[in-house]
């Protein structure tokens, strides 16, 4: 078996779900499961309205309810317009599923109310309207498409909006529900970034959560790849939409493209990687409007060739120091500050510790982050730096790689904290935010294009 996903702008459309299919037709042979997206911005569109719901926006709710059935009714229409009669099966449920959404926004409106379990149902509902439209258009393709709910899978905790899967349930999820819905079908389709607690609530991922999706299917079936279809050619040595001149990475071990992912290159979910690995499964990267190019591929590191990879970048962070009046020293500092940040579920990037300081860089906009550091705030100084960001750059052994926080000073004009990650998979500097632009060119540039 294969896994083959697809994410929002590789569906966002009828000529995009037009490649997809021919895609997938290719690749009968090998048995696909195929993972999709939302259309392109429907996720952004269902938080938007899961707001406006609960700030009791009336107007603003039916508004975007119109635009959501629209997109997806139209949708339907241009890909099924030769069989009216499956055309009209799918309308009907791609209403039911829309109806179902009105009422339950409906009701957050009503009380102006929204919790994470709510917005979770909600911003779910991409991705089951898009599988749904998709299976149908494979079948008008005369490709046997089995539509399947992932939520009947993927079993998570009730962190609902972030949730994570319980590994084990989910396995055994997957093979016995995929083994049994794939007879007679020539595929299986089901929707990524959408899971469910084991009450049946319905959870999802985290932004980005259908590449992890994909993955996890991947591990549980054993797939021989996992194929991620998106809107750029692979994994490129820098984020193509910020920085000229990128390069195909070809090849990249497991471990540099989930440092990557963590360091903020936005290519693929940051947990993708963990059930592929676990089981050596390939994952390759490719581009659906250019299906000639090969895309990158993600093995094991002994597979891989050492040095530089990419270079990523993390804004809207805070570099934060804590300084004791006393030699505490390095156990006693960590101890004490992640002792306010754990209980707070505080996502640490990166932290570093003397005798008596820590540096650390968290990301901005946490309501818990202020309390925590009022909290430390009472046996220690704490400096928050703001408007600051973090460049890394990525690739096994890149220490030996010289000149990159030369090349960081020279350009951006101060560096508040250098690191190498304990891995040795990347090295990072936090700049001001607004030298990033012209520090990531130029330390492209100087390890990139020589
Ligand atoms: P999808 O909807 O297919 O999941 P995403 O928008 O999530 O697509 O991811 C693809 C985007 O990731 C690209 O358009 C690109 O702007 C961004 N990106 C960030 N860093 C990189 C990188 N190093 N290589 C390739 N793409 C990157
Ligand atoms: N639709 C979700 C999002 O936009 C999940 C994904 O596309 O990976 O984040
Ligand atoms: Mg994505």
């Amino acid at each position: 078996m294969i896994i083959i996903k697809f994410g929002g702008t590789s569906v966002q459309d009828e000529a995009a779900i037009g490649r997809v299919i021919s895609i997938v037709k290719g690749r009968l042979r090998e048995k696909p499961l195929v993972v999709v997206s939302a259309l392109a911005r429907v996720t952004r569109l269902l938080c938007t309205l899961a707001e406006e719901a609960e700030a009791q926006r009336e107007d603003n709710v039916k508004d975007l309810l119109k635009q959501l059935r629209e997109r997806h009714f139209n949708l339907a229409k241009n890909l099924l317009a030769a069989r009216p009669d499956l055309l009209e099966e799918c309308l009907a449920k791609v209403e039911e599923r829309i109806a179902d959404l009105e009422t339950f926004v409906g009701g957050v409106c009503l009380i102006g109310e929204l919790s994470s379990r709510s917005e979770a149902r909600i911003i779910s509902t991409g991705e089951l309207l898009s599988s749904t439209i998709i299976s149908y258009a494979f079948n008008a393709a005369d490709i046997s498409c089995h539509w399947i709910d992932a939520r009947r899978m993927i079993t998570t905790d009730d962190n609902y909006l972030n949730a994570r899967p319980d590994m084990e349930v989910t396995e055994a999820n997957i093979k016995r529900i995929v083994g049994l819905e794939y007879k007679g079908a020539d595929l299986v389709l089901t929707q990524g970034f959408v899971a469910a607690t084991p009450k049946g609530a319905t959870s999802v991922l985290g932004f980005e959560g259908s590449d992890y999706s994909a993955a996890i299917f991947g591990m549980a079936l054993g797939a021989e790849r996992v194929e991620i279809w998106t809107d750029v050619d692979g994994i490129r040595s820098a984020d193509p939409r910020v920085v000229h001149n990128t390069r195909k990475i070809d090849v990249i071990s497991y471990e540099e493209a989930a440092e990557m992912a963590a360091m903020g290159a936005r290519v693929l979910h940051p947990l993708t990687i963990e059930p592929a690995r676990k089981k050596n499964i390939p994952i390759r990267v490719l581009n659906s409007t250019n299906q000639a190019c090969e895309g990158t591929l993600v093995v094991r590191g002994d597979q891989a060739p050492d040095g530089p990879k990419s270079v990523a970048v993390k804004d809207e962070i805070l570099f934060i120091k804590v300084t004791s009046p006393k030699l505490d020293g390095v156990t006693r500092m960590f101890g004490k500050v992640f002792g306010s940040l754990y209980p707070r579920r505080i996502p640490v990037v990166l932290a570093k510790a003397t005798e008596s300081e820590v540096y650390l860089v968290v990301p901005e906009e946490r309501d818990t982050l202020q309390e925590a550091l009022e909290e430390i705030g009472k046996w220690a100084e704490v400096t928050v730096y703001r408007d600051k960001a973090l460049i890394s750059v990525v690739g096994r052994n890149i220490v030996g790689f010289e000149g990159l926080g030369d090349k960081v000073i020279s350009v951006s004009g101060k560096v508040y904290l250098a690191n190498v990650s304990a891995n040795m998979m990347s090295e990072n500097f936090v700049i001001d935010s607004d030298r990033v632009q012209i520090t990531l060119e130029s330390l492209h540039d100087y390890i990139f294009n020589g």
